[in-house]
């Protein structure tokens, strides 16, 4: 019997998906790739994701494993002309146990991660990961990119917040790691070593993933400020006078907001006109057990304080849950809005908090000079001391400039983030388009641990191969 055979026989014709049914499944949300593979294959349950890796290992088939394929750096779509499948877990979407009193839930990989939110919201629990791209993306991919997001601050990204895992592993084999306990010092901590994997050690089908109380209140305000270094002393007011209370923090600078409202023009900035032209906005969240007046109070106290030290120039505080709403979709159109404007560059890169102004003063200049007209619009989680400095096209310097400088680019910025000791993937991972990057700045110490893993988890490298390393 041939493979396809196989695979129909195993999961029935309707969940292999070729030619045209498979295109969707070949190509990345910013259409930088464009794969081939054998099929499409949608297994329901994680027997059926063991027999397919048991099946390709047998015939030397490489798997990508894919989520809700939203990944920003090409990490779910296979190579040109690989002998591939690609195995999508959209099919695995079952809330596996709920438990409040261990504030646990262990649900399949495939789960989109605002379903698990609603689940959970329903249920009396927060599960706090959230991410633009939150109605597409699934925990599996969440787990597999160790994503970050807009929460982080007070509640750790995807692998703060897993206590357990269950593997399919390369020989087909199933680990069912799927503890909720939060203490367990048994030797290697295997699930942290999945977790950001990208595919490349294992094909995660569940996880049991830590819950929190609701929030009694939330706060929500956008507030203009003249330059960045004034965003991270409000961002240290902020947490002496309010603590763990503060849960989001996310810089964007005036051209990102702005690109917002003149690509969509129902998006309108929720200033007059001085304040909107301001160079820096800050979009910050204030969540508590405390009533809503009381933390009302709270922010009025945290704005006449910042005000007083001249740190913002104006401030818009949400006065319901509908605009709390319209001020997050500002800033989550910022990506969709960026790409509306063509094919730019990602940089998404992580700093000391303490760094991150002198850095983009600094940078900005640098790239400024060596390429007269380049347009930087950056945008980030400043409370992690993460930043999206992207490169946008511009009259001045457009998609072609951008792509014909494209490495140079990626070097200045990359090499700068590196000489301060930062990181040149805070949340996006390294998929296919960093793994360049990745030689760049690991040390050959560093990259032969990496491949050690691999090669003793993947020896005959059929999970994501040409990803990550
Ligand atoms: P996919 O794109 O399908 O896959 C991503 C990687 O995970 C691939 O390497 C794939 O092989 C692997 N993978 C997927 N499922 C599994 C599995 N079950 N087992 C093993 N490997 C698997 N990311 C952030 O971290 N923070 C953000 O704030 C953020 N904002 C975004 C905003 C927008 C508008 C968009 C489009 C993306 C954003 N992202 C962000 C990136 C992306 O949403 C995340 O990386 C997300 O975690 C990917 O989930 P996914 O299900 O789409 O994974
Ligand atoms: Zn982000």
């Amino acid at each position: 019997m041939d493979v396809l055979a196989e695979f129909r026989a195993l999961l029935g014709s309707a969940h292999i998906l070729t030619g045209n049914d498979a295109a969707p499944y070949l190509t990345d949300w910013r259409g930088l790739y464009c794969g081939s593979a054998l099929c499409v294959l949608r297994p329901a349950t994680t027997e059926e994701v063991a027999k397919i890796v048991g099946l390709c290992a047998d015939q030397d088939i490489a798997i990508v494993p894919q989520g809700g394929n939203t990944g920003l750096v090409g990490g779910a779509i296979p190579g040109e002309g690989q002998r591939a499948v690609v195995l999508s877990t959209t099919r695995m979407t079952t809330v596996r146990k709920f438990d409040p009193e261990s504030n646990t839930v262990t649900v399949e990989a495939g789960c989109i991660l605002q379903t698990l939110q609603d689940y959970c919201f329903e249920r009396g629990r927060l599960f706090p990961l959230s991410l633009g791209a939150e109605g597409s993306c699934t925990i599996g991919g969440n787990l597999a990119t160790n994503a970050g997001g807009s929460q982080v601050l007070r509640y750790g990204n995807a692998r703060d917040l897993t206590l357990g895992l269950e593997v399919v592993t390369a020989d087909g084999q199933v680990w069912d790691g799927l503890s909720g306990l939060r203490k367990d010092n048994t030797g290697y901590d295997l699930k942290s070593l999945f977790v950001g994997s990208e595919g490349t050690l294992g094909i995660i089908t569940a996880a049991t993933l830590k819950l929190f109380p609701l929030p009694r209140s939330k706060i929500t305000a956008l507030v203009a400020l003249a330059d960045l270094a004034r965003a991270v002393v409000l961002l240290c007011r902020t947490q002496a006078l309010l603590g763990s209370g503060l849960t989001a923090f996310e810089v964007m600078s005036g051209d990102c907001l702005r690109l917002v409202s003149n690509c969509f023009p129902n998006q309108r900035l929720p200033f007059e006109a001085g304040p909107a032209d301001a160079p820096w906005f800050v979009l910050f969240e204030l969540s508590s057990n405390e009533e809503q007046d009381r933390a009302q109070d709270s922010l009025e106290t945290l704005l006449s304080e910042a005000f007083e030290a001249e740190e913002i120039t104006d401030a818009v505080p949400a006065s319901s849950v509908e605009q709390a709403r319209a001020l997050w979709h500002l800033r989550e159109s910022i990506p969709l809005a960026q790409s509306e404007r063509g094919k730019g560059i990602k940089c998404d890169i992580a700093l000391p908090v303490s760094d991150i102004a002198a850095f983009v003063a600094e940078m900005g200049a640098e790239l400024s000079h060596v390429f007269p007209g380049v347009c930087v619009m950056p945008f980030g989680h400043l409370g992690d001391g993460n930043l999206h400095y992207n490169i946008v096209p511009s009259e001045a310097f457009g998609e072609d400039e951008i792509q014909a400088s494209h490495d140079r680019l990626y070097e200045m910025v990359h090499d700068a983030v590196h000489c301060r000791g930062g990181s040149i993937s805070a949340e996006h991972g390294i998929g296919q388009l960093k793994r360049h990057e990745l030689l760049r700045y690991k040390t050959p110490h560093e990259l032969s641990m990496f491949r050690a893993i691999k090669s003793a988890l993947d020896h005959s490298n059929i999970l994501n191969p040409g990803k990550l390393i």
